[in-house]
């Protein structure tokens, strides 16, 4: 028997690179300060969820990349402990929300965009009873064929080509914008080392993703960052409209078909941002990056916006606590539950503390490592440093650079930059050049002592003659 909730289904639905900002009824911006001029998306349906439900706008993500910053969401734990705090590597070890269901005795659902990524390869489908690529409308079934049930929907439509994810979802559309977008490209413009997919192809679909993101990268490499963004937010109204709204709209009624109690988890991995330090997300610890999302909307949750800061290992114990899902223990998360928010019973009362890394690897190795990976190779572990760290303590953030992507995506250069900003009133990070970093390096080093191994015991004969005089007869 299922375990007694208040809710039968509990749906998770990550909209993939949607910065927190670009929800229009978040009034905290951070992008229009950047990119004077571009204009904002309409965003009614996310609008709605967000008056509806519990919003908590100001959510940190622990890794500006899908798969690290998922395995966060899922598991209530920082990346350096669930396995999984690369790029592309590692394996998810730490049980799940998925976890959570099945051992109580509810059905598990995931519906993704990015199989690559949020796949086998990297453990993400440990745990789940039926697995779907792109198929919405399975997922809908696959959901509301079980009496209790918890799912991951997952879109990759805000996502490069933005609006669009494939030819099946953004047909002419998409066509006719590669066409417009490469009237803007010099023909002496060479091919870009960058074709990494994050999902599988076929020919057609992906000669117009390679077109798509040749014009971007011109655009990049031009430092017309204004124009980018603004073909990002374009992608993120054209997926609301064309494909989102609709999707919520069949899942709901399905749902009421089905006489259940939802709980609708909405969130974002990571945002994205264009700048000299920042290509689109994932070498980036921009606050636009880092700074995502969160709605919750079910029977017992209180409308209101919260805008105290809370970080993405704070999901899973939060939903937990509100469908009485039994965890392991609540002591294994590093998040901490807000559910008494969620309710109305109580206020975030503080910025909670987080810390978020990046560790990337060579483009030109990580194409070749993905091109024996799809042509059915086992390649070796691809190599991964850490190129940036950020520290979230109060209304202070500093941010670390240790390493840079050379002009061109040619290699990653060290470097060593350290910058501190505090947040104003409308929480917009603003530069202190003066400020001790102390504090703020302190929670990047204790964090990273998780990875330094311990060193070997030394037992010496004033060791072994403690041991003795404590008990052990040694
Ligand atoms: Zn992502």
């Amino acid at each position: 028997m299922p375990t007694a909730s208040p809710y039968t289904h509990v749906v998770f639905i990550s909209l993939d690179t949607l910065r927190s900002d670009a929800i229009a009824a978040n009034p905290f911006k951070l992008w229009p300060g950047r990119y004077p001029g571009v204009t904002a998306p309409r965003t009614a349906v996310l609008d709605e969820l967000a008056r509806t439900g519990a919003f908590f706008p100001n959510m940190i993500s622990a890794a500006p990349y899908t798969a690290a910053s998922h395995g966060a969401i899922f598991t209530g734990q920082y990346p350096l402990r669930n396995g999984i705090h690369e790029f592309y590597n590692g394996r998810l070890k730490s049980p799940s929300i998925f976890t959570y269901g099945r051992r109580a005795g509810w059905a598990t659902a995931m519906k993704v965009d990015f199989p690559i990524i949020l796949g086998p390869e990297l453990g993400f489908t440990r745990d789940i009873d039926e697995y779907i690529v792109e198929d919405d409308d399975k997922f809908i079934v696959a959901m509301t064929s079980a009496s209790h049930a918890v799912g991951l929907a997952h879109f990759g439509g805000v996502h490069m080509p933005y609006g669009f994810h494939n030819l099946c979802y953004g047909g002419d559309d998409y066509r006719d914008k590669v066409s417009d977008l490469e009237r803007l490209v010099p023909d002496n413009v060479p091919p870009l080392t960058d074709q990494l997919v994050e999902s599988f192809r076929d020919s057609a679909d992906l000669d117009l993703l390679l077109r798509y993101k040749h014009a971007v990268n011109f655009l990049y490499e031009a430092g017309r960052y204004d124009e980018i963004f603004q073909l990002y937010l374009e992608g993120i109204e054209y997926f609301l409209v064309n494909r989102f709204a609709p999707f919520l709209e069949r899942l709901s009624e399905a749902l009421r078909r089905a006489g259940a109690r939802p709980l609708l988890v909405i969130f974002a991995d990571h945002g994205h941002e264009y700048d000299a330090d920042t290509y689109g997300h994932f070498n980036s610890m921009s606050e636009g990056v880092l700074r995502v999302p969160l709605i919750l909307v079910g029977d017992g949750i209180q409308a209101g916006l919260h805008a105290r800061r809370i970080r993405t290992v704070d999901i899973v114990p939060t939903v937990t606590e509100l469908a009485g899902l039994p965890s392991s223990a609540g002591s294994a998360f590093d998040g901490a539950s807000r559910a008494g928010v969620a309710r109305g019973t109580s206020q975030l009362t503080e910025d909670a503390p987080t810390v978020a890394e990046a560790y990337t690897s060579d483009t030109r190795e990580f194409v070749e490592f993905q091109r024996q990976q799809l042509s059915g190779g086992r390649p070796a572990p691809l190599r991964h440093v850490l190129v940036g760290q950020a520290a979230y303590l109060g209304d202070r953030r500093l941010t670390r650079r240790v390493a840079r992507y050379a002009s061109g995506f040619a290699g990653i250069e060290s470097v060593d930059e350290i910058v501190v900003e505090r947040f104003d009133e409308t929480l917009v990070p603003r530069l202190e050049p003066d400020a001790d970093p102390g504090e703020l390096l302190n929670v990047l080093s204790d964090y990273r002592a998780t990875l330094e191994s311990a060193p070997p015991v030394v037992t010496d004969e004033e060791l072994r003659a403690q041991l003795r005089s404590i008990g052990y007869p040694i």
